[in-house]
């Protein structure tokens, strides 16, 4: 049969009630929920607007990763323009894009929107919360993810998520913090709730642009800042001016990235194309996580052949931390039945994979990572 009375054929037919395009669709497949739909070469153009700039080329990377991996699964028909922070809509506007449809796609951290529903900020992650493995758990397969789905349905959203950083690092402080003590009147560039708990403790917490966090910390304007881990920290150049690296970054264990998508958008799309989409966001969230695991490490080395000098934050500034940030957590709960719903859930589930983790993954690596 020849092209032309094959697409003939077609013109008056429709599978599983997908629609087919006029111009292609030869085939019939399997949704993932066993429906089944039809491939279809209908061509599709969106924007995609993202909240990091392009050199994290690992976060801003992996939106690009995505998007080319739904061309390459379309042969092309689908193109998704990716644009970084600032370009389309500013950076910390990119959920409010895909809510009023000014882009059908966005890649974003939801605790950039906690003014709009505090509990944006379980998508992501809050201090203490979980690593990046029992994160995704929890979204994916632990019934976080319908949460959300409920809180995101306000805004005609449907977010996916992405990626993530895993535990980032305390930052870079100018003078050896000591202990809890060390915090009073300390400058320190850290945004979100974890400069509320900092904040608790006794910093002067600042928030600063990305850009200007170095001239800040140079001039002495900052006492201290905390950006994400090794590989995007040397490339802002903080170690050129303070030397002393702190960890954990206990106020972001595993912040998870979100893909958010337009309820209209999703629904305008072929469901051959929703499912290669949604195969594609998966594939790029592991995409970000093995350049972070690849990466960080090289970086952490090269930095401290340049008289960086790791420290861990002392054990009663962590305690200290742990406490305020419970309570913080507590607060917003005894203030927001929906934030309550969200919160007893989420801490029932970290309580759960803390206690598993803390056998095998936690003796193997107490015991193996000093000695390898
Ligand atoms: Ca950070």
């Amino acid at each position: 049969m020849d092209r032309r009375t094959f697409l003939g054929q077609l013109a008056s037919m429709t599978v599983g009630g997908a629609v087919v395009s006029a111009c292609g669709g030869t085939n019939t497949t399997e949704a993932t929920d066993g429906a089944p739909t039809a491939i279809t070469t209908k061509k599709i153009r969106w924007r995609l607007a993202s909240s990091f700039p392009r050199s994290l080329d690992t976060i801003f990377g992996a939106a690009e990763y995505m998007a080319d991996r739904v061309r390459a699964m379309t042969g092309g028909s689908f193109d998704i323009r990716v644009y970084p922070g600032g370009e389309l809509v500013p950076g910390l506007q990119v959920l409010d894009a895909v809510q009023n449809e000014t882009v059908q796609i966005g890649q974003s951290c939801s605790y950039y929107y906690t003014g709009k529903n505090p509990a944006l900020a379980f998508d992501t992650c809050v201090p203490f919360g979980m690593t990046a493995r029992q994160q995704q758990a929890w979204l994916g397969e632990g019934g976080g993810g319908e949460l959300m789905a409920k809180v995101f349905s306000d805004f005609g959203i449907r977010s996916f998520p992405s990626g993530n950083t895993g535990a980032q690092m305390g930052g870079w402080f100018k003078e050896e913090l000591g202990g809890l003590d060390g915090l009073n009147g300390l400058k320190m560039r850290i945004p979100g709730l974890g400069g509320d708990v900092m904040s608790a403790l006794g910093a002067s917490v600042q928030v600063i642009a990305g850009g200007e966090i170095y001239p800040a910390l140079e001039r002495g304007a900052i006492d201290a800042t905390e950006w994400v881990g090794p590989y995007d920290d040397e490339k802002l150049g903080f170690y050129k001016v303070a030397k002393n690296y702190y960890y954990p970054g206990w106020w972001e264990p595993g912040p998870s990235m979100s893909i958010y998508i337009g309820e209209k958008a999703w629904a305008s799309l072929p469901v051959t194309y929703q499912e290669i989409l949604k195969s594609a966001i998966h594939e790029a969230g592991l995409e970000m996580q093995r350049r972070y695991d690849a990466r960080n490490p090289a970086a952490l080395k090269r930095m401290l052949e340049q008289g960086v000098t790791l420290r861990p934050f002392s054990e009663d500034l962590l305690a200290a931390a742990w406490d305020a940030s419970n309570q913080i957590l507590e607060d917003y709960a005894a203030k927001d039945p929906g934030y309550a719903e969200i919160y007893t859930h989420w801490k029932a589930s970290r309580a759960d994979q803390f206690k598993f983790f803390a056998t095998a993954e936690l003796a193997y690596a107490n015991f193996a990572y000093p000695r390898g």
